[in-house]
């Protein structure tokens, strides 16, 4: 590495020593917009770097509310407005009880460079707090909203901060936090995407992110004269981005048999089809059961504690978590034959196994490209409330693919070298180009 590039990291680690998937998130991107930078003195001059490693403002807030027993709980709430060149600061909401200000500084970051590359005009935020919604009531989850919100408000607007969905947060606890914004500020507008459709949201927003990340895949594999249809395919995670990736690749013709969530995972060597689909959405989102149920009904392998990875597979897509891949498990999907790996969820691979995954040259999609189908449905659903209008599935769903097939296009043609596509480097310089240059053209601010 370079000596000016090792004491740029360096700095950032001096500054926030505790933000680890922070300084991860940084250091993959610094690495491969380096050369870059190097070429085009004007970014290192205005310091575009430094400057896209700063939030432009950090939120931190407490949330009181009551539980069902009327016992007072104490959460902590953040926003993350992370960088607002090219649009409104746009990002999901996380509510997990491993949320803290690194985790969200760290999504917040490659959000910016994911949202650019989504050829609409959206900034980049992340939020979310360290509640946990499993084991709630419906009620309790409202009061936690409400309260959250109470906050919250003050930050955003259509034109200013637009929030989403993210882990733990899903068309329920946007509905909540819909409701309270509207009540506090007396006026309906598009605050926040991931709404029902009933009441202004988009048609394909729910699916986006994994039929995305099947276009994208599909994309990939095309460069090899490979089609989805035929393979076997292992994803983690049985939540949003999992249900509606795995629901396109069966529809593709492709066999998927695992899903997973964080007690364990399923291996079903038979495939899912519509109807197994169907349970899982159904435990999932209305029992919020654990996906162990679906071994038990369906009389098939649960690996307890365990991820999927060391299932034979050609098509790998990781939809639960950050750092879900290790080196090891890296090591294993590659021995075990599999040509591509697309990331549904946020850096769910430890930089160890991007670097086995680049090292074997296999197609590797991270997920600021991958994952970007979601964010990049949210940005219709803006406009759709912009215009007051709701186009139809086909109109949407055929956007989201025009727009996945152009991030792969960036992708290639920014990381392209010597007949192999980087795609790490392909999404990082061309989603850092758009936003630096928005940056230099609004001077130092
Ligand atoms: P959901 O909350 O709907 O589902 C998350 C899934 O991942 C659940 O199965 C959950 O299991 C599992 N999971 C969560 N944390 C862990 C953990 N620490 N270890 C093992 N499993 C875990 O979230 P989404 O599907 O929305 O998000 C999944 C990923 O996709 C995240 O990385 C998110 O940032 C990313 N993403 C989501 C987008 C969206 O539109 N929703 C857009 C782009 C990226 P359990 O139920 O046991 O917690």
């Amino acid at each position: 590495m370079n000596n000016e590039l090792v004491e740029f990291l360096e700095q950032l680690r001096h500054r926030y020593p505790a933000e680890t998937e922070f300084h991860q998130a940084v250091t993959e991107v610094a690495k491969s917009v380096w050369p870059f930078i190097e070429k085009n003195p004007q970014y290192r001059k205005a310091k575009i770097l430094e400057r896209a490693t700063e939030p432009e403002r950090t939120i931190m807030f407490r949330v009181t509310w009551l539980n069902r027993h009327g016992e007072v709980q104490i959460n902590r709430g953040y926003r993350v407005q992370m960088n607002s060149a090219i649009g409104p600061y746009k990002g999901g909401l996380r509510f997990h009880p491993s949320v803290t200000l690194g985790t969200l500084k760290f999504l917040a970051f490659e959000q910016v460079f994911k949202n650019a590359l989504t050829t609409l005009p959206m900034g980049g935020g992340k939020g979310g707090s360290d509640f946990d919604p499993k084991g709630k009531t419906d009620e309790e989850v409202m009061a936690f909203c409400q309260a959250f919100m109470n906050e919250l408000y003050r930050h955003i607007g259509p034109n200013t901060d637009v929030p989403a969905g993210d882990i733990g947060v899903g068309g329920r606890e946007i509905g909540y936090l819909f409701g309270q914004y509207k009540k506090i500020r007396n006026e309906f507008t598009g605050v926040l995407t991931g709404k029902r459709l009933n009441w202004s949201g988009s048609r394909i927003r729910e699916e986006a992110t994994g039929y995305g990340l099947i276009y994208f895949t599909e994309e990939m594999l095309h460069t090899r004269n490979l089609s989805l249809t035929d393979k076997t395919v292992v994803i983690s995670g049985s939540g949003n981005v999992a249900q509606f990736a795995a629901e396109k690749a069966f529809l593709r013709g492709a066999k998927v048999v695992t899903m997973s969530d964080s007690d364990g995972a399923i291996y079903d060597p038979a495939g899912f089809n519509g109807e197994k689909l169907a349970y899982i959405k159904e435990l999932k989102n209305v029992r919020r059961g654990r996906i162990k149920e679906y071994a038990q009904q369906h009389r098939c392998q649960y690996l307890e504690k365990q991820h999927p990875w060391g299932i034979k597979c050609d098509v790998a897509l990781p939809c639960a978590t950050q750092n879900e891949i290790s080196e090891q498990d890296a090591k294993t999907l590659v021995q075990n034959g599999c040509i591509c790996v697309a990331e549904g969820a946020n850096m769910p691979s430890t930089p160890e196994a991007v670097e086995v995954f680049l090292g074997r040259k296999i197609l590797y999609g991270p997920g600021k490209a991958a994952n970007a189908g979601g964010v990049s449905v949210s940005g219709l659903e803006m406009s759709q409330n912009s215009l007051r209008l709701q186009w139809t599935t086909e109109e949407v769903d055929k956007r989201l693919a025009e727009i996945m097939k152009a991030i792969h296009n960036q992708c290639v043609r920014f990381g392209e070298a010597d007949g192999f596509t980087n795609y790490v480097n392909g999404a990082n310089v061309a989603g850092f180009r758009k936003v630096a240059e928005a940056m230099l053209d609004q001077g130092v601010v």
